[in-house]
């Protein structure tokens, strides 16, 4: 497949903002470059305010006849989209590996991971429904019934170009709110080709915008203005903040997938391969670039030293390279900076006493873009730098620990709280530690914790609401009571 060739087919790919049904430029443009080589892919124009202003008015124009929309039609119109997105997956991953960098095949599993969200949404749009409920007075009656927010805007980061957009848009769209949406400078193609079949399979004129360009011009807007009801955002616990605070002004809601600290905790009963085969695929997606990725590796001191040589024989096999290479496991990191920032963390590390077992340096002299080495180390404290801060790097860090009590107590000692793992074949404790974890998903001898129908989300600074499951939906959604008085003979 000739990527360049495909990026001029003006048919699929778009470099330009979706409002109002229209694709809109604007005065600026910016660049998205492809991480494993450094070579720009495109220039995306950049809408600016005045972009940023016609697509809430769009909105706000679109939500009027959306919320409207009976919810099998809007059941209908998102499957059509889920139908597109299926049929161009190839194109779309090619597009997530070239502006991303992730190995193709894993490219496909985020589209086919992003699609079952738009799946179950649609079949969720038409199980939103009210109850009737018992009140005080004689012959009243009660009843709740779920309606639309209203205008959400969505901002969304690189690390999952499509499915971080599908994840919000598909139940939001199902419950009946129209949408903005802002994909990350590093990843607008992929998110614009969403746009592009959004636009094929029918969505009234106004309901799915999508615009690019500086967050500190668009941000204001999507937040600030008067007619966007919802907030839906992921990425770092700093913007989340930021957003929550604009958000505060007019008491708006906040959906937030924020920043994670995860704790990969294997006890002294666990199936050690098991345990280690699990690090490394929770580790090594998208380059240890996800907030779900195993941060802490705590171990029961008495299997550490067994644990870790397991380990290494498993980190020492994965393979970083273009993903677009069949062999590649891991792909470039997104940019220069982040593969300085993850040599940071390492280097403090062994600084502070850590060993370096596998790895543990930039690869760009070999491979030519931001890659870094898959990584263990192993002897940091629980208090230095990279244990506190979230990697956002394929660097596996192992700590040891004593009993379950301590176990707890240090796994929890972050502000972050999305998801934890824990290996164990004792189910007394599978109960006890699952419930003394404070973190929102919990992953017992299973690596890979979300899908379209659980809720996916984080307690304290990991974020505020759930996407997925009629969880996703019900984020959409505002509870009205109604209460009819005397009806009675
Ligand atoms: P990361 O550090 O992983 O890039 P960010 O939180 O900075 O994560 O970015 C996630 C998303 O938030 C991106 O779409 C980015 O453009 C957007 N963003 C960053 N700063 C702001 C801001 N001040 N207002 C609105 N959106 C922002």
């Amino acid at each position: 497949m000739d990527l360049a060739e495909r990026l001029n087919d003006p048919a699929l790919f778009k470099t330009q903002s979706y409002v109002g049904g229209a694709w809109i430029g604007g005065d600026t443009s910016f660049a998205v470059d492809n991480p494993a080589n450094r070579q720009k892919l495109a220039e995306v124009a950049d809408v600016g305010e005045a972009g940023a202003k016609a697509a809430v008015a769009a909105a706000s124009d679109g939500f009027k006849v959306w919320r409207k929309t009976s919810p099998f039609e809007r059941s209908r119109i998102l499957l059509k989209w889920l139908d597109l997105i299926q049929d161009n997956t190839d194109d779309l991953a090619t597009l997530i590996t070239a502006e991303m960098g992730k190995p193709w095949r894993e490219a496909k599993g985020e589209i086919a991971y992003g699609a079952a969200f738009i799946e179950w949404s649609a079949h969720e749009a038409a199980r939103v429904h009210g109850e009737t409920l018992p009140v005080p007075a004689p012959g009243a009656r009660g009843w709740t019934i779920r309606q639309p927010v209203g205008v959400v805007s969505c901002i969304t980061p690189w690390n999952f170009p499509a499915a971080m957009i599908t994840r919000k848009a598909a139940p939001a769209l199902a419950a009946g709110c129209s949408l903005v949406i802002k994909p990350a400078p590093e990843t607008p193609l992929t998110a614009l080709t969403l746009a592009e079949l959004a636009d094929r399979a029918g969505f009234p004129r106004g309901v799915f915008n999508l615009i690019c360009g500086d967050a500190s011009k668009l941000g204001p807007i999507m937040t600030g203005s008067p007619e966007v009801r919802m907030i839906g955002f992921t990425g770092s616990t700093e913007v989340g903040k930021l957003l929550m605070r604009q958000a505060a002004d007019g008491i708006k809601r906040v959906a937030l997938e924020l920043g994670g600290n995860a704790p990969f905790i294997v006890m002294d009963d666990a199936d050690l391969d098991a345990a280690a085969a699990g690090v490394v695929q929770a580790k090594f997606r998208s380059g240890g670039q996800t907030c779900v990725s195993p941060n802490r590796i705590i171990v029961q001191d008495d299997v550490a030293d067994d644990f870790v040589e397991r380990l290494q024989a498993r980190i020492s096999e994965v393979k970083a390279g273009d993903g677009f290479a069949p062999d590649s496991d891991i792909g470039p990191l997104i940019h220069d900076e982040a593969v300085e920032r993850v040599d940071a963390l390492v280097k403090q590390a062994v600084s502070g006493g850590a060993r370096v077992v596998v790895g543990g340096q930039p690869l760009a002299d070999e491979l030519g873009g931001s890659f870094y080495a898959p990584t263990l180390i192993e002897g940091s404290g629980f208090d230095s730098e990279i244990a506190r801060s979230e990697i956002f790097g394929p660097v596996a860090s192992v700590y040891r620990a004593g009993d379950e009590k301590h176990i707890l107590d240090l796994a929890n000692d972050t502000p972050y709280g999305l998801a934890a793992y824990l290996y164990t074949r004792d189910i007394g404790r599978v109960h006890r530690m699952s419930e003394g974890l404070d973190y929102g998903m919990i992953g017992v001898n299973a690596p890979m914790v979300g899908s379209a129908s659980t809720p996916f989300g984080g307690m304290k600074e990991s974020g505020i609401g759930r996407e997925g499951g009629k969880w996703g939906v019900e984020e959409f959604t505002e509870l009205k009571y109604v209460l009819l008085s005397g009806v009675n003979s």
